[in-house]
């Protein structure tokens, strides 16, 4: 099972609608995907159809409970071949209960290993911060897919990512790979995203995807139907791009990255 975590600590540049898209996108291509939603709002479980208030187990309950193996977590969506392990409010307060235990930075990573290849791929939705869950993603995982908003500010924003890329790679987990960077919300009509857009493939060349993801109202319809955009419209510019995404990422060799 290859594990990819969608991570950058701002919010609202994409994660969860890639993660949701990408899973839907894979599930197309005949693959089995587990999302895992690792932030506490868990509009990742909204977006993938999952209602909020069920009472059943959630990460949360795996992460701190070792009688409750994720695998009872795990439970089917209404997309064939997409598996969701949820999130909820409680996932907020993990970060302090997993600070006492020795290897807090294994705990996601050891309950993924008792997956084996029950799944082809696992994609998991990381909170906007740097805190203790996205670190438990990120040494879970064999890459990283970072989405950023095409916007001034981006450049700064992942100097600090990417410092903490490699520290889990010096310290944790030496395989970690970036698979790249996505650029979200394009507008080609704007001179100001177009100046980014050129920025930052001038500055991390390789390292971004060659498919980019444009601002499309279909992507921020769908989760309000609890739908990826790929069930709700096919067809739309959004639906097209995530797919063109997923074959790239399926294609593309992770790039090896050194800051
Ligand atoms: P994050 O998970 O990084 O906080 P989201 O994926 O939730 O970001 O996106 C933030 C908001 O923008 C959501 O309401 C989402 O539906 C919307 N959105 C995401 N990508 C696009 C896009 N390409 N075009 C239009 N709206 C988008
Ligand atoms: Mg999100």
């Amino acid at each position: 099972m290859k594990v990819i975590a969608v991570a950058n600590q701002k919010g609202g540049c994409g994660k969860t609608t890639t993660t949701v898209n990408l899973a839907a996108a894979f599930a197309r291509m005949n693959k089995r995907v587990l999302a895992i939603d690792f932030d506490p709002q868990g509009h990742a479980a909204l977006g993938l159809g999952y209602n909020l208030s069920d009472a059943g187990h959630g990460i949360y309950d795996a992460l701190t409970n070792m009688q409750i193996p994720i695998s009872r977590v795990i439970r089917r969506t209404y997309i064939p071949g997409v598996y969701l392990a949820p999130s909820n409010i409680l996932l907020s307060g993990v970060e302090t209960e997993l600070a006492m235990r020795p290897s807090r930075e294994y705990v996601l990573r050891q309950l993924l290993a008792d997956l084996g290849d029950s799944y082809d791929l696992c994609l998991i939705d990381c909170s906007p911060s740097l805190g203790l869950l996205t670190l438990n993603a990120l040494v879970a995982s064999d890459e990283v897919l970072i989405p950023v908003q095409t916007h001034y500010y981006a450049i700064e924003g992942l100097k600090q990512l990417l410092e903490t890329v490699d520290i889990v790679k010096g310290r944790f987990n030496p395989a970690l790979q970036i698979s790249g960077m996505l650029l979200t919300f394009v507008e080609n009509r704007t001179l100001l995203s177009r100046d980014v857009q050129r920025q930052l493939r001038e500055y991390f060349g390789e390292m971004v995807f060659d498919t980019m993801i444009h601002r499309n109202v279909r992507l921020a319809e769908a989760p309000s139907a609890g739908e990826s955009v790929i069930t709700y419209d096919e067809k739309s510019r959004g639906a097209r791009e995530y797919m063109q995404l997923a074959e790239e990422v399926f294609n593309g060799q992770a790039k090896s990255w050194t800051a």
